[in-house]
């Protein structure tokens, strides 16, 4: 109803809209009133779906100005019951779904995206979406949400957000059996099957939309970009040199892949593609952005401190490896940073020799030289950790005796109980600040409503990842940035505490208010771009308006 007199008659709409004309505001108010009136989470995810849908800016407009209220919607803890019905709930297809039996055709695929301009993708494979275990195709819900969020929170364009469900089947018997089940019936093909098609999406996804094509530009050439030759070719008289142009570059988040998967792809990809773990090394940055503030309260420094995860996970050995990065820039050995931190995974106590359930992966690098323990509480008293970070999703593990303990051997004992949703969290808000007397600094997960003890009110902060994922991946796209390392997630600790202002401290929160999002997305990208410039990361790429990078190599004042 926005479009005038004229747009109507000449676009021969006129009549087929009511009579009235209605501004942006006015509609936004229309959006306010309808999702005030579901009563459902679940319907109000339904109608916000169907805004995007029907009308994009008017969706993007009400999600970024109302973010506080909207994201626990269009993402997590609704997006989790929205995946769990996504059957159900299914209007309209959003996002490309890959199948194990496009194999050999995975590129033909991509090609029927009709967006040419990709720059990002999320994809899964649905395996562990959220903590609700294999939802197979109905994890879709999740990169939808994720790429929403992109738009809302750090302004990349919609049409270059790609979100993809690669479908490998699943094996969750009441999916299989499932009528309204969208996905392929049939249990997850694994091995060297599952690995081939990841790899052929990966290189069909970069030949469709991706960095590898780098053209030199030069009036020879026939380039694709028929809009920036007039630039080039003043460039090139400026500077008297070719100038090399990446073809715009692609970024591949990866979410919610099996715990095996997610470790193995980071690995095997980091080098190869443009490409995080958001599971990893998102909850990592958001976690370490948490910890650097509270230090301003505990006034030490991270290294000063004994860190003890419940959990040994993607989130823990994440969080755990960028704490030895923050300890290094220190000046503490890794070594030394590595001894700080302790970790218990469901077998206990994570030590040397352990004889119930040996030690893999990258847990060995935590193991210590000390007799196993199978209980938290008695881990607790013997570690005597400034530092309690839960990531098993196993709820209420943090005990009021832990709590009490934990007041007992610190002044002001930190507390971040992650695991999601808030049942799973290991303790409540309310038992963090009630068993320290008040003096706990707590983070969680999930969000906890404002606790009042002993007369003072304090607002827990939610470390959620929202606050970093966006932001990264606008700096990394603006730069042309081809590799994330672990020191970009770092770097946008560092930018999100620095942007908690004391009095976010005084009220008990380690985060910005999340409504500050956009602005803490903005900085995160400026200082992984700064980050970027400084270490030679940038290939010389600026981002430029119109969707084309230009190297600047040889010219860094560009
Ligand atoms: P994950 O990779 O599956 O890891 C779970 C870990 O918990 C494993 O190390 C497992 O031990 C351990 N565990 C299971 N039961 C245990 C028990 N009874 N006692 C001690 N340890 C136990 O999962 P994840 O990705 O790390 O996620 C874990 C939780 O963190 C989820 O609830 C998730 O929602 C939450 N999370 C929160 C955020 C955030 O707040 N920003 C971000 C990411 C994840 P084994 O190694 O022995 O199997
Ligand atoms: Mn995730």
């Amino acid at each position: 109803m926005a479009f005038t007199l004229e747009e109507r008659q000449l676009l021969g709409i006129h009549g087929l809209i009511p009579p009235r004309f209605k501004t942006q505001e006015e509609q936004l108010e229309l959006c306010r009133l309808n999702v005030e009136r579901y009563l459902e989470d679940l319907n109000k995810y339904i109608y916000l779906m169907g805004l995007q849908d029907r009308n994009e800016r008017l969706f993007y407009r009400f999600l970024s100005e109302n973010v506080e209220q909207l994201m626990p919607l269009v993402y997590t803890p609704t997006v989790g019951l929205a995946c769990q019905k996504y059957g159900l709930i299914y209007r309209r297809p959003r996002g490309l779904f890959i199948t194990i039996h496009d194999r050999g055709h995975v590129y033909d695929v991509l090609r029927n995206w009709p967006e040419s301009d990709v720059r990002a993708i999320v994809v899964t494979d649905g395996e562990r979406i959220l903590g609700l275990g294999d939802l197979g195709a109905y994890g879709m819900g999740i990169p939808v949400g994720k790429l929403a969020l992109y738009t809302a929170l750090a302004g990349i364009k919609p049409h270059q957000c790609l979100p993809i469900t690669l479908d490998v089947g699943t094996n969750t018997q009441t999916l299989l059996d499932d009528p309204l089940y969208i996905g392929l019936r049939q249990k997850r093909i694994t091995g060297a099957d599952y690995d081939d098609f990841i790899d052929e999406f990966m290189q069909a996804a970069v030949k469709r939309y991706g960095q590898n094509t780098l053209i030199q530009a030069s009036t020879r050439h026939n380039i694709a970009f028929i809009n920036m030759k007039h630039l080039f070719s003043i460039l090139q008289a400026v500077y008297n040199t070719e100038v090399p142009v990446y073809v715009p570059f692609l970024i591949f988040q990866f979410e919610d892949f099996g715990n095996h998967n997610a470790f193995r792809f980071l690995d095997k990809y980091r080098e190869k593609y443009c490409t995080f773990n958001d599971d990893i090394q998102g909850t990592a940055s958001v976690a370490v952005a948490g910890l650097l503030a509270s230090l301003r309260i505990t006034n030490t420094r991270l290294s000063d401190n004994i860190i003890l995860f419940q959990g040994a996970g993607e989130a823990s050995l994440g969080i755990a490896q960028l704490c030895v990065m923050a300890m290094q820039a220190e000046a503490t050995s890794v070594e030394d940073a590595r001894d700080k931190i302790w970790m218990v995974d469901s077998k206990g106590l994570i030590v040397k020799d352990r004889p119930e359930g040996g030690v893999t992966g990258q847990k060995v690098l935590y193991a210590k030289n000390h007799a196993p323990i199978k209980n938290l509480e008695e881990v607790v008293k013997e570690v005597k950790p400034s530092v309690l970070i839960g990531a098993a999703a196993v709820g209420g593990v943090f005990t009021p005796e832990i709590l009490r303990d934990m007041a007992s051997f610190n002044k002001h004992p930190i507390v971040f109980a992650l695991s999601n949703p808030t049942t799973k969290a290991e303790c409540t808000a309310e038992s963090a600040y009630t068993n320290t007397d008040g003096q706990c600094v707590f983070a969680s997960g999930s969000p906890f409503l404002p606790v009042t003890y002993k007369g003072q009110t304090f607002y827990p902060g939610q470390g959620n990842n929202s606050y970093i994922f966006p932001g990264v991946a606008l700096g990394v796209i603006c730069t042309g940035i081809r590799h994330i390392s672990d020191q970009i997630f770092l770097v946008a600790a560092q930018a999100l505490a620095d942007l908690v202002s004391e009095e976010d401290l005084e009220k008990g929160s380690l985060y910005p208010p999340l409504n500050t999002i956009q602005k803490c997305s903005l900085k995160i990208a400026t200082r992984v771009a700064e980050h970027a410039y400084k270490h030679g990361m940038l290939h010389g790429s600026s981002y430029m308006r119109y969707g084309c990078r230009l190297s600047c190599k040889t010219t860094p004042q560009i």
